[in-house]
């Protein structure tokens, strides 16, 4: 089953909102690794700078102080940065820095040592951007900076047609296509699992039918309202049952049932839009509506059955309500119980109203 959603998603492309979604999502999580990646880079190039300006004779300059200062300028922001996009405009700077400082290290080694570094730099620069929660740009404009400063063709006596020269530029070829090869699967493979992630959480806690939250979902969501404490106002739980919903399969059909239920269920969503809802089941739905008063509760329960009784629809139906005051050590499910027994009144009573717990 799940290879069939897998291949059924991965066919369709994901929208530019689902991409965006997923961009940040992908950031947010990895920030601390590009904070890690930034530090390592900044202490690698650290070590080879004082390894070639000592062993090499170079000396440690201000300019590598200026380096190391504005590499570590660019490091601190990860941690502040609000959006995916801003960290692949960092990247660029990050990278162009790197960029010069690894060429005027490399420039401080005997020439014939040169074309491989620059080489094996730009492939460790190339192999980091493509693990890190790049955009398509972001890696491309990577790729390009780092192609460009530490080019072993550029203010080098090399050049493509000798010996040394045809070699790097395979081998230059060869790791650009293998390294944009891995961003673009990579990314692939994190954006399918990211889609379908959220389309089986959706799937998990959204009533097929109805398309509002589920039982699932109202546990968990009125479970964390039931948590809040202290509490400024009351919290109340709402049980609510489609009145002589039976007779509506019977006499019009299973769909036109459905359909009321589609309703019914609307009617749900828009009065009660600010609190929690949902189909608990069957023909039955749930409202836990906290931070309000009695006459606050009385208002919205009064609205929600006028709603569904004036709906312009052929099948209009009647709801009735059973509804539980919250008490501050009651759990979910003993609210649920009293809301129920509150409904069993409004339903012995002629339908179509709501009724308060005893308590
Ligand atoms: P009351 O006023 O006492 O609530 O009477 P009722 O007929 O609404 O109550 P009852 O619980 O006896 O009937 C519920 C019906 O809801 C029975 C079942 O066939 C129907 N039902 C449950 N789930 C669905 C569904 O998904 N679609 C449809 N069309 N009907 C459903
Ligand atoms: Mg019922
Ligand atoms: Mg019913």
């Amino acid at each position: 089953m799940l290879k069939t959603i897998e291949s059924e998603v991965s066919r369709q492309a994901a929208p530019p909102a689902l991409q965006a979604e997923f961009a940040q999502h992908d950031f947010e999580r990895l920030r601390t690794f590009c904070s890690l990646t930034y530090i390592v880079s900044v202490v690698i190039w650290l070590m080879f700078d004082v390894i070639v300006s000592t062993k090499g004779g170079q000396g440690f300059t201000g300019l590598s102080l200026l380096i190391v200062g504005t590499l570590i300028i660019l490091t601190i922001p990860i941690s502040f940065l609000r959006t995916a996009q801003q960290f692949n405009v960092l990247n660029v700077f990050f990278v162009l820095v790197i960029s010069i400082g690894i060429r005027l290290l490399i420039e401080g080694l005997p020439e014939v040592a040169q074309a491989v570094w620059l080489t094996l730099a730009t492939s460790s620069i190339l192999y980091s951007a493509s693990i890190l929660p790049l955009s398509r740009w972001g890696f491309i404009a990577t790729a390009a900076v780092t192609g460009v400063v530490l080019s072993p063709f550029l203010m080098t006596e090399m050049t493509i047609m000798d010996l040394r020269g045809s070699m790097v530029a395979c081998y230059y070829v060869f790791l650009a296509s293998l390294t944009t090869y891995c961003f673009f699967k990579l990314r692939h493979v994190k954006l399918l699992n990211y889609t379908l992630s959220k389309l089986l959480v959706e799937q998990a806690y959204v009533d097929a039918l109805t398309e509002i939250p589920n039982r699932r979902s109202f546990m968990t969501r009125a479970g964390n309202q039931l948590g809040i404490q202290p509490r400024v106002h009351d919290h109340y739980l709402a049980m609510i049952d489609i009145d002589n919903f039976k007779k509506v399969n019977d006499q019009f059909g299973h769909d036109i049932g459905d359909e009321v239920l589609k309703r019914t269920a609307a009617n749900i969503k828009a009065v009660m839009q600010d609190h929690e809802y949902a189909r608990l089941g069957g023909e039955e739905f749930a409202v836990y509506v906290s931070g309000v008063r009695r006459e606050d509760v009385e208002v919205l329960m009064d609205a929600l059955c006028r709603q569904v009784r004036e709906d312009p629809y052929e099948y209009s139906v009647t709801i009735s309500i059973g509804l539980a005051r919250v008490a501050d050590n009651d759990t979910l499910n003993q609210s649920l119980a009293k809301a129920d027994k509150a409904l069993y009144v409004s339903k012995n009573s002629g339908k179509d109203r709501f009724t308060f717990h005893a308590d």
